[in-house]
């Protein structure tokens, strides 16, 4: 089985490197930007024509949500334009395509967590964007899996673990938002659903009926829910931190982009069509 990697720089393709060696019976691909500019529907065609993958993976994205509100071309080009041409080079190749989407498609008005029928209403740019990249996807192939996944974190690139073990090395305090509300997502653990669902899919391939029921939009992060607040908490406990940890509002901390209020993704559906596992929010941190 060939997967390509689209985006495997990034905190998920670096993640995906790391459990790669624990999938002998998969043929990766890792390429970078540099090799691989989803935005060059030309270098998408020739790398796909080069491997011919049965999957590909897009974990390639804009991903700077305050930085989208200044920049929404460049937030389109990637997040739309860039899932547009991947799903044409997997329509042209026969490759499904595993696309990454986030719970910023949601507004965050919902007090119960957002299964994958919920209406989307992005707030901000970025969402909008990786919306539009979603629907893209949708009118061009019928062999998709988008999955949506909400506060990812990992030992590899930016992310809100080390943006505040960072802060810890630098200050004796440090104030975090405690009312929005979501679930951390361990990138490895992403990373391995993603697998899973590759490797049944891949196993169900001569079965094209029960194929196609399962192609569509997946939730998945891990389990439970908790604050900005509750997870810096966390991150602290776990690293032996002692520090000064303030809880504030989101209107003490203003950015260019709102957030949802209240983000939790359901996960019914990933659990019970592939069977995933998903660990507690604090069980997957301790394991970092
Ligand atoms: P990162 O920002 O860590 O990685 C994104 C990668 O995309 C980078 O390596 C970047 O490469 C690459 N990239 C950017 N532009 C292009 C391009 N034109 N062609 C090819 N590659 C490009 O993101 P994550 O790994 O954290 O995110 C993975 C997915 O998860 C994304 O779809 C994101 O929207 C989604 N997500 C992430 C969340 C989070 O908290 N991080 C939350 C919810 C969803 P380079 O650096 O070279 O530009």
């Amino acid at each position: 089985m060939v997967v390509l990697v689209a985006g495997g720089s990034g905190q998920l393709g670096q993640s995906l490197q790391f459990i790669a060696p624990n999938y002998p019976e998969i043929a990766f691909h890792f390429y970078g930007s540099s090799e691989l500019d989803i935005t060059d529907l030309e270098n998408c065609d020739a790398i796909f024509s080069q491997l011919k993958p049965d999957f590909c993976i897009n974990a390639a994205a804009y991903t700077a949500v305050d930085k989208a509100e200044s920049e929404p071309e460049k937030a389109h080009l990637i997040n739309v334009v860039g899932a547009k041409n991947l799903a044409e080079a997997c329509k042209k190749h026969d490759t499904i395509l595993v696309h990454i989407s986030t719970d910023f498609v949601f507004d965050g008005n919902a007090s119960k967590p957002y299964t994958e029928e919920a209406v989307p209403n992005p707030t901000g740019v970025y969402g909008q964007t990786k919306l539009n990249g979603e629907k893209a996807i949708q009118d061009i192939v019928d062999n998709y899996f988008i999955i949506r996944t909400s506060w990812v974190y990992s030992q590899f690139g930016t992310n809100f673990m080390k943006t505040m073990l960072r802060l810890a090395s630098e200050r004796d305090s440090v104030s975090v938002v405690s009312d929005q509300i979501g679930t951390p997502t361990n990138a490895v653990d992403l990373a391995e659903a993603v697998v899973e669902i590759i490797k049944h899919t891949e196993n169900l391939k001569s079965d094209l009926s029960n194929l196609t029921s399962l192609y569509g939009i997946y939730h998945f992060s891990n389990e439970g829910q908790c604050s900005w607040y509750d997870f810096a908490k966390k991150i602290f406990e776990v690293n032996n931190i002692s520090i000064n940890l303030q809880p504030i509002p989101t209107s003490a901390y203003p950015t260019p982009a709102e957030r949802p209020t209240y983000s939790v993704l359901g996960k019914s559906k990933i659990k019970s069509v592939f069977g995933v596992e998903v660990r507690d929010w604090e069980e997957s941190l301790r394991k970092i």
